[in-house]
């Protein structure tokens, strides 16, 4: 695995970003979703194949059948480092070291809100609770990520001493995250600046996608300096879910030109894993890995691609191990027809192709699907022989 270098205030394409996947802890927490040991040991192979950095392989303390399913996927052998959530806690410690997890994810929130009613507690209590937790896990070996819950909602001020103190107890990177998913692109990059004032370790940042920000949020934190996204796959998660893995190592790797470690032409392949896993459908419009994703129809844009591809495409779908589709529908033109027409080998006059285009429209609008079949046959029926440049049937 690769080593974390702190890199921030390099150039884009100096600089990595690294990725921390919670798909089998935060994703898992989707209302509906459960990974049996075989789907863990199934997706973090192919977040491995993947690449990336951090798999959270659970949350150790919730019971000894959970331990030994996150065991299960250590065994079966992962180049990344292994993560357990754990609460500031004894237990939840030990719970992860008897997993044989590398790092732990220690947890503890200081907005207002949380610190009254969920901890009762101070932030001062709160802050040395996090500070003995660190130390703990610091004796017990491990890798520490210390992070903080509702980090949109806690007043700036209260980072300082308790990120000094837990950099005292050992912590390695400092998370913060947006639990409720109401920062805004704005907000998360101030929140992620000041954060790397107060620290020289690596930041991470966690996006809730509540009001459909998280993916942006998390691109605004690496740009003002976050170094680790932790995302999920299709962006399953709590509520509406996290920011998506395929979506941030795409605008990261490609759009913003980061540097990661990951093979980006696997996001197809452990996307449809996901999808069966966790039995969340991936809607066809969803970027970078849905069905219509470079999926073409319209006339005006598949006539300008057939010329030059760049007209309508952002990237090259082979970059996402995806391919590009011409497809015919309702608002299919001439050039798209044509196309298709030439690889049946069939040449169409403008009157053919007008008709075949009516009758396509008629089909859709009567909300039949259109298949290969039904084209091939509408070819055929409309097309007159000296069309036909292979000589039809
Ligand atoms: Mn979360």
């Amino acid at each position: 695995m690769a080593n974390f270098n702190n890199s921030s205030s390099k150039s884009p394409s100096t600089r990595t970003i690294y990725f921390s996947d919670t798909t089998l802890r935060d994703g898992e927490q989707a209302p509906g979703v459960a990974f049996n040991r075989e789907k863990r040991i199934a997706i973090a192979q192919a977040l491995d194949q993947l690449g990336v950095d951090e798999i959270e392989l659970g949350f150790a303390a919730s019971g000894i059948e959970h331990q030994r399913d996150m065991a299960s996927v250590i065994e079966s052998g992962i180049k990344a480092r292994t993560r357990s959530l754990a609460r500031p806690l004894e237990s939840d410690i030990r719970a992860a070291a008897e997993v044989g997890v590398q790092m732990v994810c220690l947890f503890i929130a200081l907005s207002d809100m949380h610190l009254k009613h969920k901890l009762r507690m101070s932030a001062d209590d709160a802050t040395e609770m996090i500070a003995r937790a660190t130390a703990s896990a610091k004796e017990k070996g491990f890798y520490i990520s210390i992070a903080f819950e509702d980090a949109t909602r806690t007043p700036s001020g209260r980072f300082e001493k308790v990120i000094r103190r837990v950099s005292e107890e050992g912590a390695d990177h400092i998370g913060l995250g947006d639990t409720l998913g109401i920062g805004t692109p704005q907000s998360i990059a101030e929140l992620v600046r000041t954060v790397k004032q107060m620290t020289d370790k690596l930041v991470s940042i966690h996006c809730h996608d509540d009001f459909g920000l998280a993916v942006a949020n998390s691109l605004a934190g690496v740009e003002a300096g976050a170094d680790i996204l932790s995302t999920t796959v299709n962006g399953i998660g709590e509520r509406a879910g996290n920011a998506a893995t395929e979506c941030c190592a795409a605008a990261a790797g490609v759009l913003l030109g980061y540097k990661t470690n990951l093979d980006l032409t696997k996001l197809q392949t452990v996307s449809r894993l996901v999808s069966e896993c966790s039995g969340f459908h991936v809607p066809p419009n969803t970027p970078i890995v849905g069905a219509n994703a470079f999926r073409h129809e319209s006339g005006i844009h598949v006539s300008a691609m057939l010329r030059n591809l760049q007209c309508y495409e952002a990237y090259d779908p082979a970059l996402f191990g995806a391919k590009r589709e011409f497809v015919l529908g309702k608002t299919s033109g001439r050039a798209g027809l044509r196309h298709f027409a030439m690889a049946e080998g069939v040449e169409l006059s403008d009157a053919s192709c007008d008709e075949i285009l009516e009758r396509i429209k008629d089909l859709c609008d009567s909300g039949a699907e259109l298949r290969e079949a039904d084209l091939q046959r509408l070819l055929r029926d409309v097309s007159h022989p000296n069309e036909m440049a292979n000589g039809g049937e």
